[in-house]
């Protein structure tokens, strides 16, 4: 489905961004990974998306927190593949604490990697795809994109301001057939999720499993997490025909968070 195209997926050297990566490679969709880690496992993990499925994967160590970074990112995709077709926003970050505590530092990290990063790349990226008439362009945001919690300020302000974002690049580019959408995952079980169960288990004295299944209880009404697969197969939808007139959509992948 997407022989010959080329995606950039920020984040992607793990969890959902990974999920996303893997999903646009099976549809035969050259990658520019992104993200931080260790660099043999960054180079094992290029050259293994490759030989799985046959397509030019890069890297790219571009730290989304800077947005000369962002832009030099886009630039070091089009050189190295000729055209970015499709951009998926994913690289997030987390940090919890209350309005009062919030470490200022905190708060301007997030809004950079969270919300400012998907503006410069957008911003880079738009021109490449006005001129070759096609795009996609997916943003992660969350079910804290459309409904919020507690001690999540910076996380909650940057996805709605995300899901804001998604709409309005949605609306310029509606006379093209470049799109714009969102999809709004509620709980996925990785490195990001398992860090807030640690710290609920220390905080309440409980066993990891018990602390799951209590973050589960509180928000997602399946009691079950969704998969980096299933946010891929949905990326993987949105750069399909069928959603060539999806267009500013939130699409939640949440277990019924927000339906309630
Ligand atoms: P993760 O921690 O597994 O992955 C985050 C990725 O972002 C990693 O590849 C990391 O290296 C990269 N990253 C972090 N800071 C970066 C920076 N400054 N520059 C470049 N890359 C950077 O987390 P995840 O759960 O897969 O989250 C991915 C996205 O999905 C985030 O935007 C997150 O907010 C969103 N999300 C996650 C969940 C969930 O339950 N896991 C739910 C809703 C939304």
């Amino acid at each position: 489905m997407l022989n010959g195209k080329t995606a950039i997926v920020t984040g992607s050297t793990s969890g959902i961004g990974l999920g996303i990566a893997r999903a646009l490679a099976q549809q035969g969709c050259n990658i520019l990974l992104n993200g931080f880690g260790d660099r043999a496992a960054i180079d094992a993990l290029t050259a293994q998306l490759a030989a799985e499925f046959g397509v030019d994967v890069a890297y790219s160590p571009a730290d989304m927190s800077l947005p000369e970074q962002v832009s030099a990112m886009i630039e070091q995709g089009v050189q190295r593949f000729g055209a970015i077709d499709i951009l998926v926003n994913n690289a997030g970050i987390q940090h919890t604490a209350p309005v009062e505590e919030f470490p200022r530092e905190k708060w301007e990290q997030i809004l950079a990697i969270n919300l400012s990063s998907a503006f410069y790349a957008i911003q880079a990226v738009l021109p490449h795809m006005r001129r070759r008439g096609w795009g996609r362009i997916i943003n992660i945001a969350s079910a804290h994109g459309l409904v919020a919690s507690t001690h999540k300020a910076a996380y909650v302000a940057a996805k709605h301001g995300l899901v804001g974002l998604t709409k309005v690049v949605a609306l310029e580019t509606a006379p093209s057939a470049i799109t714009c959408n969102a999809i709004c995952p509620g709980w996925v079980l990785t490195p990001l999720v398992q860090k807030q169960i640690d710290d609920a288990a220390a905080r309440d004295g409980i066993p990891i499993d018990q602390a799951r299944m209590k973050l589960l209880a509180e928000k997602q009404p399946s009691l079950d997490f969704a998969t980096p697969e299933q946010i891929g197969s949905v990326a993987a939808f949105l750069c399909s025909t069928a959603a060539d007139q999806i267009r500013g959509a939130s699409i939640s992948v949440d277990g019924g968070w927000t339906a309630q």
